[in-house]
């Protein structure tokens, strides 16, 4: 049984130039049929305890109202605690607003990515700067509270200036409790990758991020994972399920999930899917992997790795099994071990790749 469940919804009104994620442009008769399938898909798990739900894409809000109605009616089974929904402000009417809060959708997350126009059109997006605030406030207004936005920095032409203006206008805004922020990667199958487009260069990557999160901090968000940041106390708890290595259930072509020891991807043919014939890519987690990915998306978090979670998962102390890794880092300043959990210093943070090669060792 799990707590946590992802559904992939795959479609996208337009494609973006920087992206590769398992998506497709949308069409009104696959998308019917799509739906039929997934409905019965989440009908197959309607007994698990489902704490937090999270409808991620491709663009969930690319859905006509009916086809939302439909897919959030067969979800009306699970009560979750943090229910989520991605969305993308220029099809996020206000009558689909409204659908989400009649069903229970708590948690809105605004794919935003820049406020400069310019910018947001190099990236082949469909909003203006001016709709996004607008946008955020027409949420607020119809009760859903916890807002999320995502932004992107290291983006071609981008200024460090341009950037930090961005945050600090996002930041102002006291209706956003959520900011996650993502460096630019250039994809091989994306528009850029095809045009052979270059991203800043990572000296300015670098000052971005942190600066970034000097501003996100100065207007009381605090970081709570490396890339996410939040107030209010509004961190993402089903995002957090990933990080503590909990098990999860994914559901739709495209998606991934984690159950009893095995990682799973559900491949992004939709004919397959469709046609009922789509069969799941499984990796057997042995008990070394599981202990290595543990560690591996605790250390991203700011509270670090719990020591008793990790003895009452493996019955086994963590201290002793990594002891030569931990030993080390925590010489260099780089590991700590606080308030029962392992967990990274901010120069850890920085370096936390080339930390977690001495784990695998
Ligand atoms: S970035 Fe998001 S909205 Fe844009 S094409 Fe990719 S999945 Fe769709």
């Amino acid at each position: 049984m799990s707590n946590a469940m992802y559904i992939h919804v795959p479609f996208c009104d337009s494609i973006c130039a920087y992206c590769d994620f398992e998506r497709c442009k949308k069409h009104p008769l696959l998308t019917s049929r799509w739906l039929d399938v997934i409905i019965k898909d989440i009908q197959d798990r309607k007994n698990e305890p489902i704490q937090t739900l999270y409808i991620g894409g491709g663009t969930p809000t690319s859905l006509s109202y009916d086809e939302l109605e439909i897919l959030l009616s067969a979800c009306d089974c699970f009560k979750p605690v943090e229910y989520t929904i991605e969305a993308n402000i220029e099809n996020l009417t206000k009558d689909k607003i409204m659908l989400l809060k009649e069903h229970g959708v708590n948690r809105i997350s605004l794919g935003v990515q820049s406020l400069n126009d310019h910018l947001i059109q190099i990236i082949e997006r469909h909003h203006s700067a001016s709709d996004i605030f607008s946008k955020i406030d027409e949420i607020h207004a119809c009760g859903i509270e916890n807002i999320s936005v995502d932004m992107i920095y290291g983006l071609p032409t981008q200024s460090l200036d341009i950037w930090l203006a961005d945050l600090k206008q996002i930041a102002s805004n006291k209706k956003i409790s959520h900011v996650s922020i993502y460096s630019l990667t250039i994809e091989e199958n994306s528009a850029f990758g095809r045009k052979k487009i270059e991203k800043v260069s990572d000296e300015l990557d670098e000052k971005m991020y942190f600066e970034g999160i000097r501003v996100l901090e100065s207007f009381g968000f605090e970081q709570y994972e490396i890339s996410n940041f939040c107030r209010y106390g509004r961190y993402s708890r089903h995002n957090s399920a990933y990080w503590k290595y909990d098990d999860f259930i994914g559901i739709g072509a495209g998606a991934y999930g984690k159950e009893e020891h095995i990682y799973y991807h559900w491949p992004f043919r939709l004919n397959d899917y469709i046609k009922g014939t789509l069969k799941r890519e499984e990796t057997k987690l042995t008990k070394a992997d599981e202990m290595f990915e543990m560690i591996m998306m605790g250390l991203r978090m700011k509270q670090g790795v719990s020591l008793e979670r990790f003895n009452l998962v493996f019955h086994e102390d963590l201290r002793k099994v990594f002891h030569e890794a931990i030993e080390k880092h925590v010489r260099s300043n780089h590991l700590e071990i606080m308030n029962g959990h392992l967990r990274c210093t901010c120069e850890g943070w920085a370096i936390l790749n080339s930390i977690l090669i001495d784990f695998m060792e």
